[in-house]
């Protein structure tokens, strides 16, 4: 499992529940669940559902040292 590397915040009001932006996920990170888009923790910030999405009801923020193990 890919480290998570970006929080997805989905406007609920823009999406129009294409289905469009599951199918660019390189991670699976993006399913429509009873009628309704989902992320999960998979994201890997690759900002592919930002870019397909013809809404831009989705936006992709980068997370920077996500449970980096302490060095030294
Ligand atoms: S940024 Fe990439 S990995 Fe993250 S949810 Fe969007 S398509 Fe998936
Ligand atoms: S591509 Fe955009 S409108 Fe379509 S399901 Fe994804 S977020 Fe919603």
């Amino acid at each position: 499992m890919p480290q998570r590397k970006g929080e997805v915040a989905i406007n609920h009001r823009y999406c129009k529940r294409c289905n469009i932006c599951p199918q660019f996920c390189p991670t699976n990170n993006l399913e429509i669940v009873k009628g309704k888009l989902v992320a999960y923790d998979r994201c890997i910030a690759c900002f592919n559902c930002e870019r397909y999405c013809p809404d831009m009801a989705i936006e992709v923020v980068k997370i920077y040292n996500v449970e980096t193990p302490a060095t030294g």
